[in-house]
């Protein structure tokens, strides 16, 4: 069964293609027969293209950008034709699954993407302006290119967190906000879920006996609490602008500061969004830059902005993990996923050390030897603390796979 996996943003596309066998999923994530991706974030408006095959083979292109529809017809030629060859036309393509970021109320997990679905997609884009009409967009263009017959599933960011409590979906604002459908969703669901299931796995543990906190720490920060294989606390809320600190996002901060700003700094809604989305995080703090890994060498050089910038995240980090702790009511694992938590032993090892109390006692030469897909938690550890590597697309290929089957 060919699956193709489409993530679909506004500024890049990313893409791959999984060969499975009809009635088994392998037990590791198995690696794609293909993989692409078009940034459209240069200056120049090309769009660049990269290719890798499963024999390695890196194919790189810059091309001037007609339409997104006519970058996604190069893309996926290259499946088919020139050097790649992955496969041999497009009628081998079975399914294909798209990450769509929300899916609100209505969708508690994955489904076959129809006309009503594609409306419901669009209706949501009130809360996703940004994310959901380019998660359609990819959906159109895949019936374009493919034609309308071929099977699409939507799998949803937002899914995982359906579940959540009342107590913690609803925010204490005024009870109508429900109704507006103001309340938590929580966000990075896939790859949250796709941790907790490995992580089961390589503790050989069942996954509804764990009590597990998923760390997901790339540019976009968040946490989930979950317990019974569910998520039923998680950081992010009706946007994925709330909770940690993040690269350029502030996470959560007094609502009363953007009262002020509103009333004595002539700020606009644009200019806010402006500010907290894309200004503040570890670059509004350090003044440097969104990644950590500039954080790091400007701390090493004596930055005191930049120190600022990493114990704040920290703190943070740490405070929301205690939160989490207290609706899990005890931890059997601790995750740490994405770009900062699979890279950063430094961000690990400080995090980790607040929770000492807990009986967790990091093994710290296993935190420093890049370890992914491992428990890095001492022998006598109370709590096991795992990196795993978070394979969303492989995630939304399992998913298809599952539809399929069942269908
Ligand atoms: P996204 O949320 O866009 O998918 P990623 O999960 O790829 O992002 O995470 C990107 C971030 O990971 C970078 O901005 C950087 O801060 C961090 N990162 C990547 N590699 C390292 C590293 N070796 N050390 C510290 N941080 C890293």
């Amino acid at each position: 069964m060919k699956i193709l996996v489409l993530n679909a943003g506004s500024s890049s596309q990313k893409s791959c293609l999984y060969d499975l066998k009809e009635n088994t999923l392998p037990a590791d994530p198995p690696e794609p027969l293909w993989e692409a991706q078009i940034d459209w974030t240069h200056q120049d408006g090309c769009a660049k293209l990269k290719v890798k095959t499963f024999q390695d083979q890196v194919l790189q292109e810059t091309c001037p950008s007609d339409s997104k529809l006519a970058d996604t017809l190069k893309m996926l030629q290259t499946l088919w034709s020139g050097t790649t060859q992955a496969i041999e036309n497009s009628q081998e393509i079975d399914i294909v699954g798209h990450r769509v970021v929300h899916g609100g109320e209505i969708y508690r997990e994955s489904t076959w993407i129809t006309a009503e679905v594609k409306t419901a997609i669009a209706n949501l884009a009130a809360f996703a302006p940004v994310h959901n009409p380019a998660n359609l967009e990819g959906i159109e263009a895949i019936e374009n290119i493919l034609g309308n017959n071929i099977p699409q599933v939507a799998v949803f960011d937002t899914a995982f967190h359906a579940h959540l409590p009342p107590a913690v979906y609803t925010y204490p604002g005024p009870y109508e906000w429900l109704s507006q459908g103001i309340r938590r969703y929580g966000f990075h669901g896939i790859s949250h879920q796709y941790c907790a299931q490995r992580a089961a796995q390589l503790l050989d543990r069942d996954l509804n006996a764990l009590k597990l906190i998923t760390c997901h720490l790339g540019n976009g920060c968040s946490l989930a609490a979950i317990r019974d294989g569910r998520s039923i606390d998680t950081t992010m809320g009706f946007t994925p602008l709330e909770g940690l600190m993040m690269g350029s996002r502030s996470g959560s901060v007094d609502p009363g500061i953007l009262i002020h700003l509103l009333r004595h700094s002539d700020y606009t809604a644009d200019q806010l969004d402006r500010v907290l989305n894309h200004r503040s995080g570890l670059l509004g703090i350090s003044g440097l830059s969104n990644d950590l890994r500039q954080i790091m060498v400007a701390m090493e050089q004596g930055n005191d902005r930049a120190k600022l910038a990493f114990d704040m995240f920290v703190h943070r980090l740490r405070a929301q993990i205690g939160a989490m702790l207290s609706s899990l009511g005890g931890l059997d694992g601790l995750v740490f996923t994405a770009g900062i938590g699979e890279n950063s032993a430094a961000v690990r090892a400080a995090t980790c050390e607040g929770f000492e109390f807990l009986g967790l006692s990091l093994d710290l030469s296993q935190n420093n030897a890049l370890p992914i897909d491992r428990d890095i938690a001492h022998l006598d550890s109370k709590v096991r603390v795992l990196v795993i590597h978070t394979q969303e697309d492989w995630a939304i290929a399992q998913e298809c796979h599952k539809m399929a089957s069942r269908s």
